[in-house]
């Protein structure tokens, strides 16, 4: 947080709450920056889908707005909706594309524009989508693999012939996502790559985008035009197997309540997972209510009996979590630590700087992406740096 200075606490007070999250803007924008230039000559969109995967949609638009980003992903349009009342001049694509003729309305009134997906999407635009400098503006989205959303390449080579003569839509993007570009020596990347080469041909006026975070650090070809990153923005390691470049983003702490020690033979949380040894326990107030997953409970705990559990951070060493984490409170041993070393009051850090998100969410079984996404609303946050 060098430098920085605190423009926004948000959520209940820091004193009444069980943790607290300080989200770095300066770190954000830097994170930005690099990804832009890892993307050059194209140019970096931001998605920002899911609250700004969880950490605020309005401060992380209006620091990636600073810092020269102009075109934005969000998954749904209510979040197009309230992107647009924060960010009145930038492009707002919609990747879940369009919710029908009602939905359609909204999208007129906001400027927002539909990723078009489907048959249904590509109907519903061309009756009620806006005029801009050109009609009916949208990305068109062709599925490469991903069997998600997205037209098959023929319904998108119909398309673009019809649409050369009658020119109802302006496609501004054309689109398609990568399944396994965190796996860099995947083949289905370049298979990908290959399809959407061909998909790129047949709207020869139009900007292309393949790549999200991952995706980005494939390079070369498989840039195009603009890329949408994600994950990366927020500090998530997006490749795997490769240290991750990005700075952490967000710490996210618990408030210690009490400090307790129990003897070797005792139990501890629901289950009763036996203590081995003589234990200092550090109760932080923080639980899976608050997205600290309960697929992170400690070793030992019988729900997971292959993998370590997560560990937290405090006074300059890790504590592993100990038993099941449960909705409110978590158990952290602090015994290395020695007698007296953690206070009540002292918070336990539970990712950031110290603790890797992606360590967490590996040993919750799951991945960073979820960690930001679940974060409960009970953190009091503060929005560090000034975002530049
Ligand atoms: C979510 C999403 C992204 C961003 O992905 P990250 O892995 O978070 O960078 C890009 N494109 C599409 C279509 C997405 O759904």
């Amino acid at each position: 947080m060098a430098g920085g200075y605190t423009i926004k606490g948000t959520g209940p007070d820091a004193y009444l709450a069980g943790g607290r999250l300080t989200i770095d803007l300066d770190a954000l924008v830097a994170n930005y920056r690099d990804l832009a230039a890892r993307s050059a000559p194209a140019q970096a969109a931001a998605v920002v889908k899911a609250d700004g995967y969880g950490l605020g949609l309005e401060p992380v638009a209006r620091a990636l707005a600073g810092a020269g980003c102009r075109r934005f992903f969000v998954a749904l349009p209510h979040e197009g909706v309230a992107l647009r009342r924060v960010l009145p001049d930038a492009e707002i694509f919609v990747l879940n594309g369009l919710f029908g003729q009602e939905a359609a309305a909204a999208y007129r009134e906001h400027r927002l524009m539909p990723v078009v997906n489907s048959q249904s999407d590509l109907s519903v635009w061309e009756a009620y989508g806006w005029d801009g400098e050109n009609p009916r503006p949208c990305a068109v989205h062709v599925d490469t693999g991903m069997n998600r959303l997205g037209l098959t390449f023929e319904r998108a080579r119909a398309l673009a012939s019809e649409n050369a003569l009658t020119r109802a839509l302006t496609p501004i993007l054309v689109m398609s996502h990568l399944a396994c570009a965190d796996e860099p020596g995947h083949p289905m990347n370049r298979r990908q790559l290959e399809s959407f080469q061909a998909v790129k041909t047949l709207f020869p006026e139009t900007e292309s985008s393949l790549c999200n975070s991952a995706g980005i650090f494939l390079g070369g070809d498989f840039l195009c035009d603009v890329t949408r990153p994600g994950i990366a923005l927020y500090g998530g390691g997006a490749v795997g197997g490769i240290a991750n470049p990005m700075r952490p983003v967000v710490l996210a702490e618990a408030r210690i309540a009490q400090v307790r020690r129990a003897r070797a033979g005792e139990s501890v949380s629901y289950a009763a997972t036996p203590l081995a040894r003589d234990t200092i326990i550090a109760v932080a107030s923080t639980g899976y209510a608050d997205g600290y997953h309960r697929a992170a409970s400690g070793a030992a705990v019988p729900l997971r009996a292959t993998r370590a559990g997560a560990s937290g951070f405090i006074h300059g060493q890790e504590a592993p979590v100990l038993g099941r984490v449960t909705m409110d409170l978590t158990l952290f041993d602090v015994t290395a630590l020695g007698e007296d070393a953690v206070a009540v009051g002292d918070h336990v850090e539970l990712f950031g700087p110290n603790m890797p998100i992606d360590r967490v969410a590996e040993a919750a079984g799951t991945i960073a992406y979820e960690l930001l996404t679940t974060l409960g609303r009970r953190y009091h946050r503060e929005y560090v740096g000034d975002g530049a």
